[in-house]
């Protein structure tokens, strides 16, 4: 049996939550929203507040899948970048594209605000080959001069140490509206609020199958909800349920770990509280706690495996970055999947017959995920945004069914990535 990965460090250093209910018997409601994270939970929020009816199911706890347990960072724009979205599907779908990015962040930062989640303003990429210069140049001077976007700036080497304070990288961008936040406050906030407008949230509440009725069944384990509509928001993490989002997501599984309060070197670290990440395919990323603590994520392991002492596994990539910290003790390590589609962009579809389903961040969906959860409750209540239509023709590839075919898939793609760092 694959070992499971150990809770996060923000569910460990937050209060406990008391479980919410099973889903026992019959439900009824507007809307049946499967999956319990950032989208699912800002759909079933928005919605409620709409005056819809919401039951959620989510299969574990609310918060426990990826959107309680990432690196908290929230990134401008989609994670392909606007210089390949202009060369894909040119500048006006690259443009709209960004724009719903920016309002995604400002979602992001008005929810927070209200869940007293604080953010931490700013957020640093950075490179490590020189070659990387010029492709960091166009893109800032892309940004700044045909997206009216004037939050970033470009780094050299001296600028990009000082910013971090590790001499790792050879340049990068200072994006002053990115930012941070404890995800795991936020998205139990989501709950909250989403409870508080009138939303039944149910845990420990797999949806099993449903079946269309006119409306839809949800069936679970001890339940079942009879809805008008039906969104699928599982990150393509839905095991038996369905295979619309399976078919355009694989998983990679991404590490990180929590050291101990870093006392005085805290200040050689991230100087400004900014959070960063890097250019290697095996991403690494870090931000500090209002504790001192550094969290850092890196190291990617072959689909599949959880290695047995997680901080132990992650250390090297720390220390590469920060060789000052070699005498800092690990105090936790934890994992999640990164649910990718092969383009790297979100695969977010009306199926008809009143089916929604997001699934597919790429490792952006901190601000993008609550956004689209939102532009799913509109669209489920008969406003079909024009913001949702942008993604409705992303070409989106679908991935094999088989489990050995998947990981087969993820192992090839690491492989390649880690072969392409080397260069
Ligand atoms: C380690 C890690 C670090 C990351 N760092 C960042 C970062 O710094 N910045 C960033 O932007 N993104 C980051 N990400 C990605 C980000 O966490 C995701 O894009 C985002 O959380 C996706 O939200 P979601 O609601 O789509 O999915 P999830 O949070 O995965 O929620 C889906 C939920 O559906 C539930 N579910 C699945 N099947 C069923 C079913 N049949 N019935 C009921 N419930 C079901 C799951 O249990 C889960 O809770 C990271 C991810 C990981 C794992």
């Amino acid at each position: 049996m694959l070992r499971p990965f150990p809770p996060s460090w923000y569910h460990i250093a937050a209060e406990p939550v008391p479980e919410r209910p099973r889903l026992e018997g019959e439900e009824k409601a507007d809307v049946c929203v499967v999956g319990g994270g950032f989208a699912g939970l800002s759909a079933a929020l928005h919605l409620a507040e709409a005056g819809a009816s919401v039951a959620l199911l989510e299969a574990g706890r609310l918060g426990h899948g990826a959107s309680g347990r990432n690196g908290g960072q929230i990134h401008s724009g989609q994670r392909r970048d606007v210089l390949w979205l202009e060369a894909h599907y040119g500048f006006e779908r690259a443009k709209a594209l960004w724009d719903v990015a920016e309002n995604a962040k400002t979602l992001v930062r008005q929810l927070a605000a209200r869940f007293a989640c604080p953010v931490a303003d700013g957020l640093i990429e950075t490179f490590h080959r020189t070659s990387d210069a010029h492709e960091n140049e166009r893109f800032v001077e892309a940004l700044t001069s045909r997206y009216g976007y004037d939050q970033v700036t470009a780094l050299n080497g001296a600028q990009v140490a000082e910013a971090v304070g590790s001499t790792a990288y050879v340049g990068g961008l200072r994006d002053a509206g990115g930012g941070h936040l404890d995800p795991y406050r936020f998205t139990l906030g989501l709950a909250a609020a989403a409870e508080g407008a009138g939303a039944r949230l149910y845990e420990t509440s797999a949806a099993l199958s449903f079946e269309r009725n006119g409306g839809f069944r949800v069936a679970t384990e001890a339940g079942h909800v009879i809805a008008e509509r039906l969104i699928l928001a599982t990150n393509g993490r839905s095991g038996r349920l369905e295979n619309i989002t399976r078919r355009r997501t694989l998983g990679i599984h991404s590490f990180m770990l929590a050291t101990e309060p870093l006392g005085e070197l805290a200040e050689t670290v991230l100087p400004g509280n900014e959070c960063a990440s890097d250019s290697y395919f095996v991403i690494c990323y870090w931000r500090k706690t209002p504790d001192g603590r550094l969290l850092f994520g890196g190291g990617e392991s072959n689909a599949g495996a959880v290695p047995a002492d997680i901080g132990a596994f992650v250390r090297p990539h720390l220390l590469r970055v920060y060789p000052q910290l070699r005498n800092v003790a690990i105090a936790h390590g934890w994992g999640g999947v990164i649910s990718v589609t092969p383009e790297r962009l979100p695969f977010i579809r009306s199926l008809g017959d009143g089916i929604s389903a997001a699934a597919g961040f790429s490792g952006q969906g901190v601000a993008l995920a609550p956004y689209i959860g939102k532009l799913l409750a509109e669209e489920a209540l008969g406003r079909a945004p024009e913001e949702l239509k942008l993604y409705a023709d992303l070409k989106i590839s679908r991935v094999p069914d088989s489990t050995f075919l998947r990981r087969a898939l993820v192992r090839l793609a690491l492989l390649r990535g880690k072969l392409a760092d080397r260069m």
